[in-house]
């Protein structure tokens, strides 16, 4: 039998993710993907500008990550992780505590971004139950983005994901990302809300706020409200699933404020884009709080595939390619092209704002946001029919392009972008 076409044979059983089936073209077909690229069932390429939502940093299929899980796989490859342990896990603990924070004492494994955030809200909210304290508020930034589990959505601002389940969720209060000009206010603002509510925990995305259409906050700013909460004794957890590995510059986003996280969450390029693996950290205090000789105190919450063995191994070659010398000058190359890209584009007409921080490269254009559903459509379309994969957030159109992407690829994308600003 002849193959069908892919896109054909999805339509019969497959539901998408944020997907209206009814109005929605039908999913492209992928068939390959190598290094920055990927190819459709037709046989036309694409760069991936996104790095397929920020995971594919080392680029895809990668011989280094797929060795290294293929080795594992023929060794161990999975055992559960309650009552058991395995050389993955330790040495991936051990290599990633030398990086992280240096208030990170502890490595819980989950299996997706969601759940490393939903159990660090758990642990906050515990932490205080486990002291018999009662608190039952997070604070949250306006349009954060945490992922769709219940305590993650709780703590999302984006009611565009949310708007059925609000009457659902956990008890959040929203604070608006600091900018320079803004921090005594958001400070004042953060401090009358510990004031009157029982808050356990500050969940943010440090720096950037991805879905947000990649807003930048201040760091100065975003290190006062950690510093606010530590005096108030109210738990920080910086969800770095987008931000960690690099993508900002430095390992990690919270590298640039001097007051640390209690708690930190990655997911997304920790294993290369090849498998499914996510981390929740904390220190020592927060750990210790859930000792005891009550067999209850003690974090009650569990995935079958937390810490598989086949994800540690891709994580551990990741974090080696990471430090690289050959990935720490792409990472140079990426931040210096796209600082002059900004200072190439920033004055066009059609540009209200073009930003960069480390890989990360974000333009909003300056049109009728009235448009947005149908504008922001043609021009995902227009992008793709050039050969680029960029899913602008509403009228912002940003890249986080894989780290081996080449210099012609990266031209490509820039090339793209202004010509989407003639065209627009
Ligand atoms: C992607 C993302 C999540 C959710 O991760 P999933 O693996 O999709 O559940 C949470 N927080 C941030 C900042 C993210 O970018």
């Amino acid at each position: 039998m002849q193959e069908q076409k892919l896109q054909n044979r999805d339509k019969k059983y497959l539901w998408h993710p944020l997907t209206q089936h009814k109005t929605a073209a039908p999913p492209l077909g992928v068939v390959k993907a190598k290094d920055a690229l990927f190819w459709d069932e037709g046989g036309n390429t694409y760069i991936d500008g996104i790095a397929s939502w920020y995971t594919a940093m080392y680029g895809h299929c990668n011989e280094k990550i797929s060795t290294a899980i293929t080795n594992q796989m023929k060794e161990l490859d999975f055992v559960m992780f309650s009552g058991f342990t395995h050389r993955p896990a330790i040495e991936l603990s051990e290599r990633l505590i030398q990086v992280l924070p240096s208030n990170q004492a502890k490595i819980f494994f989950n299996d997706n971004g969601s759940t490393a955030v939903e159990a660090a809200i758990k642990m906050a909210l515990q932490y205080y139950y486990n002291k018999d304290e009662k608190r039952d508020t997070l604070i949250a930034f306006d349009d954060g983005f945490h992922g769709d589990t219940f305590g993650a959505m709780s703590a999302s601002g984006l009611s565009s994901y949310n708007g059925p389940f609000e009457d659902f969720l956990l008890k959040v209060i929203r604070i608006p990302p600091p900018q320079e000009d803004t921090i005594d206010a958001v400070l004042e603002l953060l401090d009358n809300i510990c004031k009157n509510n029982s808050c356990a925990a500050f969940v943010f995305e440090p720096l950037v706020q991805g879905a947000a259409g990649m807003k930048f906050h201040s760091a100065k700013g975003l290190d006062l409200l950690l510093k606010k909460c530590q005096e108030l004794d109210v738990l920080c957890i910086a969800d770095e699933i987008m931000t960690g590995f690099g993508k900002t510059g430095k390992t990690f986003a919270c590298d640039y404020l001097e007051h640390k996280p209690d708690v930190l969450c990655l997911s997304k390029a920790l294993t290369a884009g090849m498998f499914p693996l996510s981390i929740t950290t904390c220190t020592q205090k927060v750990f210790d709080a859930f000792l005891s000789d009550e067999v209850a105190k003690g974090f009650f919450h569990a995935h079958t595939y937390s810490a598989h063995p086949l994800g540690c191994a891709a994580a551990l070659a990741g974090l080696e390619l990471l430090s690289s010398d050959e990935i720490l000058g792409r990472r140079k190359y990426i931040e210096v092209a796209h600082q002059n890209f900004v200072l190439r584009i920033k004055h066009h007409p059609k540009v209200k704002n073009a930003r960069s921080l480390g890989v990360i490269l974000a333009i909003d254009l300056a049109i009728d946001t009235r448009r947005y559903g149908k504008f922001r459509d043609r021009l995902y379309d227009f992008f793709m029919d050039n050969g680029v994969n960029l899913r602008p957030l509403g009228n912002t159109i940003y890249t986080l392009p894989p780290y081996v992407i080449t210099n012609g690829q990266l031209q490509k994308i820039y090339g793209a972008i202004e010509d989407a600003l003639e065209v627009f």
